[in-house]
């Protein structure tokens, strides 16, 4: 007798953008693998693709329809394969998608990924189906609880979503909607379904995370709620907003001892105009002080950043200003930005800076980050930092894992540190990476 079990269907998930796309394709696997479907890598052996996509990058929905316009020839290889685009441009461009791009069958707004599996049901009746709501219901009750299947050690999770700022060049309080944080219960329940699975480092995810209050105590109350679970070893958030750095959360930082002294605190600029003008809310000093403050918490602290060049209006001045926070604050880590009109936002109304101008202090301020990288990797040398194991490193009998401060450390050690917590002493400063030797004994 022939065995009648279906083949499982195959998924391939892209994922662009941040670590909330990560988190957002690992749910939408979850979902779809309810209605059978298994994920897969190779995009050839697929029957369902779907593009999770973000728009905060520049000509991003062109950089979508041009992978779609690659990705046809599988599609004519195989008419039954389906596609779909999710994600921060299938929020901004919707129906638009399948206009331009008729293949598509699928179109879906981050905020009703817990539609999935019904959109699957009509794309494989032959039907179109488009979902761009911000719905009533709550998307993370309604997808499925986490997959019980062995994990790698460390996870996200996301707690809060959208945004109410509003920055003058931002999309995504238009694509990811109002801040809306999920309840404290639910995520000590998926924490815990997480480390059962082998996670031992959860990152809280959120547009703005420590915006949070699906807790009494705001997001330091729902750390304090995570130290307490059980072979939960690490907790890390991401990305914070300097005006919701409440003083429960800088305190957690120096007495909480699995909250990882590591910080993406963006500032964007260091001029008071151009904050202003970028509506941040907040001064360039009072960034200055609140670093302060959470270094007189945590005085090891790695502080990581965001900036954008060029904003419009960005005088040589403005600019000057930048280089001196930086120089006044030093970052060991950060990210940088020319700045890209979006349209719909504020800014996008206003008169652009020459491209010239703004490649020019683009380079200037990344090298003055890069140096202020290379010297904050450098210290790290003769020190002991404390390592989770995630895999094997490029080379043989070596592993990889990060450091307390997020550094990627190599060290040569056995298979069986995967998941593990160990001491090394760091001996060199690679580019973007730390080696180092196990001192601990298994
Ligand atoms: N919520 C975080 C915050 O308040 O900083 C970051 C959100 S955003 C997804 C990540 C970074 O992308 C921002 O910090 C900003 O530096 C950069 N970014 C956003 N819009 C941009 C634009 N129009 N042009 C250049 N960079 C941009
Ligand atoms: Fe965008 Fe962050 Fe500003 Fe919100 S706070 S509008 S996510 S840059």
């Amino acid at each position: 007798m022939s065995d009648r079990t279906p083949a499982p269907k195959k998924l391939y998930i892209k994922t662009y953008g941040c670590q909330m796309n990560v988190y957002d394709s690992e749910r939408m696997a979850e979902a779809l693998g309810g209605k059978g479907y298994v994920e897969t890598k190779s995009p050839e052996d697929a029957d369902m693709i779907l593009l999770n996509t973000c728009h905060i990058r520049e000509k991003a929905a062109e950089k979508v329809y041009s992978e779609l316009g690659r990705m046809k020839a599988l599609k004519d290889e195989k008419p039954d394969l389906k596609f779909g685009v999710t994600g921060c441009v299938a929020q901004a461009e919707g129906e638009e998608i399948m206009r331009r791009q008729p293949m598509v069958d699928l179109v879906v707004g981050p905020q009703s990924y817990h539609r999935l599996p019904a959109m699957d049901e009509a794309v494989q009746a032959g039907k179109k189906a488009l979902d761009t709501d911000f719905p009533d219901d709550d998307k993370f009750e309604t997808l499925t609880k986490r997959s019980k299947a062995k994990r790698g050690p460390t996870a996200f999770l996301t707690v809060q979503e959208g945004c109410d700022k509003f920055c003058a060049f931002c999309v995504v309080p238009y694509t990811r909607g109002a801040e809306v944080s999920r309840p404290a219960d639910r995520i000590i329940r998926e924490a815990n379904e997480l480390v059962e699975s082998g996670v031992r480092e959860i990152t809280l995810l959120g547009q703005n995370v420590n915006a949070y209050h699906g807790h009494d105590g705001g997001l330091a109350g729902l750390i304090w709620d995570l130290d307490k679970v059980d072979g939960l070893e690490r907790i890390r958030f991401t990305t914070s907003h300097p005006n919701d750095m409440d003083d429960a959360l800088i305190d957690a930082h120096g007495t909480c001892s699995k909250l990882m002294p590591y910080l993406h605190l963006p500032v964007q600029a260091g001029s008071d105009r151009i904050l202003k003008a970028m509506n941040r809310k907040h001064t360039a000093e009072s960034y200055i002080r609140l670093i302060e403050r959470i270094r007189g918490a945590r005085p090891d602290l790695l502080l990581s950043g965001d900036f954008i060049v060029g904003f419009p209006g960005e005088t040589d001045q403005d600019f000057e200003d930048t280089m001196s926070l930086i120089c006044e604050v030093h970052y060991g880590q950060a990210y940088s930005f020319k700045y890209s009109t979006r349209p719909g936002t504020p800014a996008a109304e206003k008169p652009q800076l020459p491209e010239d101008v703004m490649n020019e202090r683009l380079q200037r301020l990344q090298s003055l980050l890069r140096e202020q990288q290379v010297e904050t990797q450098e210290s790290m040398v003769g020190r002991e930092v404390s390592v989770l194991f995630e895999k094997a490193g490029r080379e043989a009998g070596q592993m990889i894992g990060k450091s307390e401060y997020l550094h990627a450390v190599f060290a040569e050690a056995p298979m069986d540190v995967i998941g593990q917590v160990r001491k090394v002493r760091i001996t060199r400063s690679e580019s973007n990476s730390l080696g180092g030797i196990l001192t601990d004994a298994p």
